[in-house]
């Protein structure tokens, strides 16, 4: 039976045949075509669909294996949540080094893409704290891996995008903490020469660092917001309840007409005062996991998520023109997101940070006009000699995606011939 599947974007919901994983030994035997892992759908694009073809549903890949509470080292299946993790271990004392903006993402799903946090800078992506990994093959192969053991099937299989195999389990070192509690500032700049300066000050004395830009400033105004783990424990509880747009509206919620004041309204409120709080880690690094169903609020056409990285030799130029473009075309969201990444190599041949900075932003679709803002978009970071993250595109161009991954002809070699 064929079941619509979508991702995060909601662009489309094309039929696949599912199949849940259960057993880690083997993959289901199907004659109905390729197959793909399936990990809990957050990728905004198309890199966790494969219409038409299977596609392997790993949430039931969900045992906790081993946990060695002295030394923070975590063994589990790769279909468990995030959100699972942390709330296992955190009360231990221990905490995932590297989450991304939503910890409603599986195990397999955060190697798979490499994905970063808000601690680049300080701790790399999720792959650096991977001690090893099992991977297994269409052809029954299983293969086992880490940075220092079959290093190079390692390489290819984090950020790899499911493609080298379905990973089913994985050894994490943790890093510690004191508790749940973040010390956190937020500090508006009016331009982006602020931002880069911001930046470049705060990184040594912050671990977390992150801004939120307005994408129809063209000046690149926003707010920087940085924090670290607070070394104080705190009997306060962070504020619980789940809201939720409970319908599909006709159209995106976000347009012109409800951006601009909210853009300007926000800055306003931010510009006024620079704040301090310590806040709980759920809603400082997921902000949107309490908000169910938030990717609704673009309409029944969903939106496309545009990520890019550039280098910080051409960051500056090539972020400007990015905002001026935006700017022109009015499109765009509230959740125009920029940050900086570290000066340190990825793990993964395919993985998505380098160098740089990379801005993030959501655009409700509207068909061909938002596709030729995108291929604008993709014109700057083909010039600047950046690269788009797969886990958020659904358009990226054959020339760019192998111009920003120069590594893409050695990992074709570890690709698996019976996934899609
Ligand atoms: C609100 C929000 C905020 C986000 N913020 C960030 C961020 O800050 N940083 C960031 O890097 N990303 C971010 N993302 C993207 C998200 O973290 C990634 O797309 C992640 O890979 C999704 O994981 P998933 O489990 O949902 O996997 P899916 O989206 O289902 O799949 C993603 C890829 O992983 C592969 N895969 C899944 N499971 C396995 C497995 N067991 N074995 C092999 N391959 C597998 C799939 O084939 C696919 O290629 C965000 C997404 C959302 C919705």
């Amino acid at each position: 039976m064929s079941t619509p599947v979508s991702s995060w974007g909601r662009l489309g919901a094309p039929l696949h045949h599912l199949k849940a994983l259960h057993n880690t030994q083997v993959l289901p035997d199907d004659r109905t075509g390729k197959g793909l892992a399936f990990g809990n759908g957050r990728s905004y694009g198309d890199v966790c669909l494969n219409p038409d073809g299977v596609l392997w549903t790993t949430q039931g890949l969900d045992r906790f294996m081993a946990f060695d509470d002295a030394n923070g080292l975590l063994t589990c299946e790769a279909g468990i949540l995030l959100r699972d993790i942390q709330r296992l271990v955190v009360a231990r004392g221990w905490m995932l080094p590297v989450t991304p903006g939503t910890q409603l993402i599986t195990l397999g799903g955060a190697i798979a893409n490499d994905v970063h946090g808000k601690n680049h800078h300080v701790m790399g992506s999720f792959g650096d704290h991977v001690q090893s990994l099992r991977l297994l093959r269409t052809d029954g192969e299983i293969i086992e891996c880490g940075p220092n053991e079959q290093a190079s099937w390692f390489q290819a299989t984090v950020g790899g995008m499911g493609l080298t195999g379905v990973i089913t389990q994985a050894t994490l070192q943790l890093r510690r903490i004191h508790g749940p509690w973040l010390q956190t500032e937020n500090e508006p700049f009016s331009d982006l020469s602020s931002f880069f300066d911001m930046a470049d000050t705060s990184e040594a004395d912050w671990e977390h660092t992150v801004s939120w830009v307005d994408c129809l400033n063209k000046k690149g105004r926003g707010v920087f917001m940085r924090a670290n783990h607070a070394e104080t424990q705190s009997e306060r509880m962070p504020a619980k309840g789940l809201l939720g747009i409970p319908v599909v509206p006709p159209v995106s919620l976000v347009n012109p007409l409800s951006l601009r004041p909210f853009n300007w309204a926000y800055y306003q409120m931010q510009a006024r005062k620079r704040n301090t709080a310590l806040v709980h880690y759920e809603p400082f690094f997921h902000p949107l996991d309490n908000v169910k169903n938030w990717n609704r609020i673009y309409g029944p056409k969903g939106f496309y998520q545009y990520q890019s990285v550039v280098p910080r030799s051409t960051g500056k130029k090539a972020v400007l023109a990015m905002l001026d473009t935006i700017s022109r075309s009015g499109e765009g969201s509230f959740l125009a997101v920029l940050k900086t990444f570290g000066n340190r190599p990825s793990v993964g041949m395919m993985s998505f940070p380098m160098p740089g900075v990379t801005l993030a932003l959501d655009f409700p679709n509207k068909g061909t006009k938002t596709q030729s803002l995108l291929r604008s978009l993709d014109d700057i970071v083909r010039t600047a000699g950046g690269r788009i993250y797969a886990a958020k595109d659904a358009t990226m161009p054959r020339d760019l995606f192998e111009r920003g991954y120069p590594r893409l002809k050695e990992f074709m070699q570890y690709r698996d011939p019976r996934i899609s």
